[in-house]
């Protein structure tokens, strides 16, 4: 069978299947305080269901599944879905984007289960901003959660570090210092304008060349090859480091044209773009009905919608958008 490609000759290789939209944090970048409208029960998709839909894109050539979410570890026995979706032909590298809390607890049975590699969100390795930024405590258990997974032989571990004014941009040497013993790739990414945090992407900004100049100061960090995986980002470490700092653009340097991807939210819509677009419901045909072969179809005329770009720029106005769990790759 013929590979996904879309409208603008590129290929579709990598899936990001969100599991829940309920979340443990409260990340200020991400969801308001008071979390979000969640979805109900009947609303998400079983394990089963998400089986469907990833056999049907394995069979048009997706080979990456990534588990996001809000927090996928939030939701019980994720490991059964690791385990059968590892089991999937086709499908050659599961892997997990969590903040880390329920991390330690799961290590054992997700890498019993397959689960090949795993980012964790960590903003800050300093308690009270941890707090002051994921709106509740949880720094200690995150970094026994790390260290656990780099333990547990999941590696490349990376780290995913949202960069913000004022809030935790002081810390890029200490996180660099942290990966000096530690098999961590530590990520660093530019705010992004979703749903309710608009006033916060202005204030807090702060573009990668700005972070790539301050990691330049520090002389004795030096380019290096980026780790295996589907990120578009560039590397630094320090001589002899187990690790390296690095960093990623989506808003300053767009990798549109180098996409690979596709979404599929909890609620089961296939969402063919970072921001905005609408998706395509697969949930309804599914629970009509639908087989493999028809949510293949749906997967190939998908193709022809999928957007050239983002359209999202700096200090661009982005109301009610939620970008989702499409970040970090
Ligand atoms: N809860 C999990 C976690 O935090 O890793 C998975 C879902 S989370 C939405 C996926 C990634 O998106 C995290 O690395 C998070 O830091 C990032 N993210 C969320 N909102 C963002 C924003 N406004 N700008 C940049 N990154 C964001
Ligand atoms: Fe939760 Fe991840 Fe969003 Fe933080 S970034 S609130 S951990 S979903």
């Amino acid at each position: 069978m013929t590979s996904l490609v879309d409208g603008f000759g590129r290929s579709i290789t990598y899936l990001r299947v969100s599991v829940t939209d309920k979340c443990n944090l409260r990340c200020v970048y991400c969801m308001p305080e008071q979390g979000l409208p969640w979805l109900g029960r009947d609303e998400i998709l079983s394990y089963e269901e998400i089986g469907a839909i990833v056999r049907a894109a394995a069979a048009v050539g997706v080979r990456a599944i990534r588990l996001t979410g809000g927090e996928p570890l939030a939701r019980r026995g994720l490991g059964r879905l690791v385990a059968a979706l590892t089991a999937i032909p086709g499908i050659e590298d599961v892997s997990l984007s969590t903040n880390g809390l329920l991390l330690e607890a799961q290590l054992g049975e997700l890498a019993a289960a397959g689960l090949r590699r795993i980012n964790v969100s960590l903003d800050t390795l300093r308690a009270e901003r941890f707090e002051a930024i994921a709106r509740r405590p949880g720094l200690e258990t995150v970094l026994r959660g790390i260290d656990g997974a780099i333990e547990a032989g999941l590696r490349p571990l990376k780290i995913n570090c949202v960069v913000m004014r004022g809030r935790n941009d002081d810390e890029l040497l200490d996180f660099a210092e942290f990966t000096r013993e530690r098999a961590v790739f530590v990520r660093f990414i530019e705010v992004m304008p979703v749903h309710e945090n608009l006033q916060l992407q202005r204030d807090a900004y702060v573009g990668s060349d700005e972070i790539l100049a301050r990691i330049g100061e520090y002389n004795d960090l030096l380019p290096v090859e980026s780790p295996p995986g589907n990120g578009p980002a560039r590397y630094f470490a320090f001589e002899g480091a187990a690790g390296a700092v690095g960093v990623i653009s989506p808003l300053s340097h767009e990798y549109c044209g180098r996409c690979n991807r596709v979404r599929l939210s909890a609620d089961g819509h296939l969402r063919l773009c970072l921001f905005g677009d609408r998706g395509i419901d697969l949930r309804t045909p599914l629970r009509n009905g639908a087989t493999v072969d028809d949510l293949v179809s749906m997967f190939r005329a998908a193709m022809l919608i999928k957007p050239e770009r983002h359209h999202l720029r700096l200090g661009e106005s982005a109301s009610a958008m939620r970008a989702f769990s499409e970040i970090g790759g």
